[in-house]
């Protein structure tokens, strides 16, 4: 099982990674720039080198990046398309760099547009990326919880976008646990969830798992991550999801309200109930 946070790489790729096994985890998440958009810091290809021999080591899993929140395919604005589409251009060719596979990306915000004219602009702005994605990476469809004008909080929305790009195998899925309640998907029947998830997605497409408790109840469309056991979900719950054969073989991370003591504690209680 590949367990870990998401942590802070403003020191680097290494002290990410050195933070992570102190954790005990052996994956983790991270943005590629300021989530609230801004530039990158500079690769340092000794950096990377040091980053990915510890992770060799200590037997990492895949590791996910996280496109900043800034971004936004389904904008009415063009520059703000132009924007998003060129900004993770420059992110998939660093995680390339970095040797980092996954790219995790909020599906967008329609802003009034309706969902219809939303999905089919991110259509759009994912060909175009997808034409020349770097080996070696994907881009992960976040699905969300629906706040607001927010696409991609049902399985259909992720699916039409797939299809909107002939089913490209640079493509795969995160669904989150928190944003998953929120859109009404119950996953105290994980069995009818999972059914649901392989009919209309495939299961093949899903690439990573943030394992988040929710602050608020079943198809609140409210996206605010609780600490494992103290939201909607329970520790009952979070137990079945993380024992499942099939999330398991995908990176679990945690986005929980926490620093990184309390992630930690998380990672070795995630470990206890998982087997
Ligand atoms: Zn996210
Ligand atoms: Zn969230």
């Amino acid at each position: 099982m590949w367990i870990g946070a998401h942590v802070s790489s403003a020191q680097g790729l290494t002290a990410a990674v050195k933070t992570v096994i102190e954790m005990q985890g052996n994956t983790f998440q991270f943005f590629t720039r300021n989530p609230r958009g801004g530039k990158a810091r500079a690769l340092d290809s000794e950096d990377i080198r040091e980053a990915n021999k510890l992770m060799k080591i200590n037997n990492f899993g895949p590791v996910v990046a996280h496109a900043p929140y800034t971004y936004n395919l389904a904008s009415a604005k063009k520059n703000v398309r132009a924007f998003s589409r060129l900004t993770l251009k420059d992110d998939l060719l660093r995680i390339k760099a970095m040797g980092v596979p996954y790219l995790v990306l909020h599906v967008g915000s329609h802003g009034g547009q309706g969902e219809e004219k939303g999905l089919a602009l991110v259509g759009e702005g994912l060909r175009g990326l997808l034409t020349d994605l770097p080996e070696g990476t994907m881009i992960l469809l976040e699905g969300m919880a629906g706040q607001g004008t927010e696409l991609g909080y049902t399985f259909e929305h992720l699916v039409q976008i797939i299809q909107a790009c002939d089913g490209h195998s640079g493509l795969g899925v995160c669904l989150d646990s928190c944003h998953l309640t929120g859109a009404g998907y119950d996953l105290a029947d994980l069995a009818g969830f999972k059914d649901e998830f392989e009919q209309v997605v495939g299961w093949e497409r899903l690439k990573a798992f943030h394992l988040n408790d929710s602050l608020y109840p079943l198809a609140s469309k409210r996206d605010r991550h609780a600490k494992l056991g103290e939201g909607h979900l329970g520790l009952e719950i979070i137990k079945k999801i993380v024992r499942d054969p099939d999330i398991q073989k995908v990176p679990l991370i945690l986005e929980t309200p926490h620093d990184n003591l309390g992630y930690a504690q998380e990672i070795a209680l995630v470990k206890k109930i998982s087997s």
